[in-house]
């Protein structure tokens, strides 16, 4: 499943391809994706006529800015977008093709069906399902250690889960939350309310730093992922714990293990995120 930096390379990519071109018809041949409005026909006679501005993001989800409307797309799990031109064969699992006045169009694939669309009035999009409920953006200058601690510290959720939730922190999924606890030496199953100050600052640094690292490389391309411009991310040779089951931990060399976790399969380390007590158990400090 795309996470943020799949998404925030997807953004990148569209803007570059679509911004400033104008639709001249919509294509629907899977009705089911829409959302909002959910008739083929008013979805796409909305658009008719309508310039994309450009496209950004929140959370997951990319919004794709009209003169006048937002597209709220989510890719759930192997939903891609891509530029054609018009008359190049359609691929298989194309239910979505945005034909503009300047001869391209602008296809949706989804072959697992997941993805969803909804279309809003500007300014809607953040009052109503799905994004009214999204939490903090952990790329934005609002993410601070403080907001950060505030919003999850208190929590007896275990901090893998509590990271996955949406509502709190957005954009993290499975693969960014196992590389950020790795990298801050945390167990998954830890209770949020059991890290000590110091493990919040170097949870804050890993979350920073992983998705950072995953924008700058262009997104992981664990699955089927591709961005826009039909490139493969990059970054999935720098994963340190996800899909490394039996391989050597890149600290200490023992085996990484795979468990499961709140139904989700997790890469750690047991041995840099031992679930008791932290190994070397440093003097307390008067914090
Ligand atoms: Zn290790």
């Amino acid at each position: 499943m795309p996470e943020l930096p799949e998404v925030e390379t997807v953004k990148r990519t569209l803007n570059q391809l679509v911004a400033g071109k104008q639709i001249e018809r919509v294509t629907i041949t899977l009705p089911r994706i829409l959302q909002r409005p959910a008739e083929p026909e008013q979805f796409a006679d909305m658009l008719v006529g309508r310039t994309i501005e450009s496209v950004e993001r929140r959370g997951k989800f990319l919004r794709i800015l009209f003169d006048g409307l937002v597209l709220v797309s989510h890719l759930r799990m192997e939903g891609r977008y891509g530029v054609y031109e018009q008359g190049e064969p359609v691929e298989l699992h194309t239910h979505v093709r945005f034909h503009f006045v300047d001869g391209t169009e602008l296809r949706y694939k989804d072959v697992r069906q997941f993805g969803t669309m909804h279309l809003f009035e500007p300014g809607d999009e953040f009052v109503l399902p799905p994004l009214n409920k999204l939490g903090i953006e952990p790329l934005d200058d609002a993410f601070t250690l403080q907001t950060f601690k505030k919003t999850l510290a208190k929590r007896t959720t275990r901090i893998k889960p509590l990271l996955l939730n949406q509502e709190y922190v957005v954009g993290l999924g499975n693969i960014y939350v196992d590389e950020a606890l790795f990298s801050a030496g945390i167990h998954p199953e830890r209770s949020a309310d059991s890290l000590k100050t110091s493990e919040w600052a170097r949870l804050f640094e890993a979350v920073r730093a992983t998705l950072l690292r995953a924008v700058e490389a262009g997104g992981s391309s664990i699955k089927s992922y591709v961005n826009g411009q039909g490139e493969m991310g990059m970054f999935q040779h720098e994963l340190l714990v996800y899909g490394r089951k039996n391989e050597p931990c890149s600290k200490c060399g023992r085996s990484i293990e795979k468990l499961v976790v709140g139904g989700r399969g997790t890469h750690i380390c047991t041995h840099c995120q031992p679930l008791s007590k932290p190994r070397r158990t440093v003097k307390l400090s008067s914090k």
